[in-house]
């Protein structure tokens, strides 16, 4: 007999059926012998319904109150699930974030969890209920409510897996697992069956999102190991765990990439100290979210410097850096939007030679040009038109031997 803890996200509890598809997914685990604890998003669609009616009665709802309003789409899905349960003949009861012991820092609408005392949940384990969970919430010391981020159910899966020492997590979702790919752009896309956190994390902050990269950081840290799998069939997920030694003989696990980003170039920027930082710290104050940044050895004196973002952000950045472009003495800004990331992730690239020039030639067989390119210890990534993306993606694929 094991302790498993089940996450259902939105679109897995997105009908009344669903909901019963999820009630008797959990019945059946417990009839195999286990104890079972799941925890549940909102039904899809509904924290994004509150948050508009938040602002349709405030142009700047208070963070504290949006905490208490975000909440009730959690606390909504966990008594639908316990009824459901009940209905099916089953034993449930389920808890708030703060009745389940989930602590947190007062950092409303992205809250840190700074410990469990999942006691309510052991006892109610014991009584020989199925414990069902709001995910996504908990409360601060002084009682207040908070959220944790959106996508936050995830978090709150594997931290009560962590505090209850579960023998498995599983994430239930709309898709099969990862993938070395989207199917829907590389049709020989396939499922992988185990991938390392640090490979997770790569593949999540590359464009491939099934989990938020919070809750993969927190199961590293506290050696969860987890499997994403979907709620609509019983067909294996991908587990992911810490790396083993075996798991480097794959040069490449997956690629991931990343549409609507752009690029921006400051020509002729003085070689002085002092110049990066006045440009990066004039974005950091506006908060502009930067992804790669390339500078050149300086010839003369002087260098490019190019970094990378999301379009929004560049929509954002505006004409924030005119000012300080010429008071640096710098050249001109050249903004170009319509590129896009593509980017080959795995950890065997530690111990593996060649991996750029495959990448590379791959690319020069599509005739598709590289316009930048950074290297991680466990990633390689490029940007090129995201015209050219989809093409890319596929010839990276067949290059590192991923193809089905
Ligand atoms: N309901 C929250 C959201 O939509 C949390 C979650 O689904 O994980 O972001
Ligand atoms: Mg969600």
């Amino acid at each position: 007999m094991a302790l498993i803890v089940q996450k259902y996200g939105g679109t897995s509890v997105g009908t009344p059926e669903k909901i019963r598809n999820v009630a008797r997914r959990l019945l059946e685990t417990k009839g195999q012998g286990h104890s079972v604890v799941a925890v549940v998003s909102a039904m899809s669609g509904v924290t994004d319904s509150l948050l508009k009616l938040a602002r349709e009665v405030s142009g700047s709802p208070t963070e504290r109150e949006l905490d208490v309003l975000l909440s009730t789409g959690e606390q909504t899905t966990i008594a639908l699930t316990a009824m459901a349960v009940d209905d099916l003949g089953g034993k449930a009861i389920s808890l708030t974030g703060a009745q389940a012991g989930i602590v947190t820092d007062g950092i409303h609408t992205k809250a840190k969890i700074s410990n469990i005392t999942p006691h309510r949940i052991h006892k109610m384990l014991d009584d020989g209920n199925i414990v069902i969970v709001a995910g996504f919430q908990g409360h601060t010391d002084s009682g207040a409510i908070t959220t944790l981020g959106r996508g936050g159910s995830d978090l709150t899966a594997i931290a009560i897996a962590a505090a209850l020492k579960a023998d498995i997590c599983q994430i239930y979702t709309d898709v099969d697992g990862v993938y070395t790919c989207d199917p829907r752009i590389v049709p020989t896309a396939k499922k992988i069956e185990v991938i390392s956190y640090d490979e997770m994390l790569e593949m999540a902050s590359s464009g491939s999102k099934v989990m938020q990269s919070r809750s993969v950081e927190f199961a590293k840290k506290f050696q969860v190991p987890f499997e994403v799998r979907s709620s609509f069939n019983n067909n294996p997920g991908t587990t992911v765990i810490e790396e083993t030694p075996g798991m480097e003989n794959v040069v490449v696990r997956g690629v991931s990439l990343e549409r609507k980003q752009a690029k921006v170039t400051i020509q002729h920027v003085p070689d002085r100290p002092g110049v990066a930082s006045r440009i990066f710290r004039t974005l950091a104050d506006a908060h502009v979210i930067i992804d790669m940044i390339v500078q050149n050895v300086s010839i003369e004196g002087s260098t490019d410097i190019s970094f990378t973002m999301n379009c929004e952000e560049l929509a954002k950045m505006g004409h924030l850096l005119d000012n300080v472009v010429a008071e640096i003495g710098a050249g001109k800004i050249i903004k170009k939007e319509g590129v896009a990331k593509l980017s080959v992730v795995g950890i065997g690239m530690r111990s593996h030679s060649g991996v750029a020039a495959k990448l590379f030639e791959a690319l020069s067989q599509g005739s598709i040009n590289i316009q930048m390119i950074t290297t991680s210890e466990i990633k390689t990534a490029v940007i090129i038109d995201e015209s050219e993306i989809e093409s890319a993606a596929r010839l990276a694929h067949t290059a590192f031997g991923l193809d089905a």
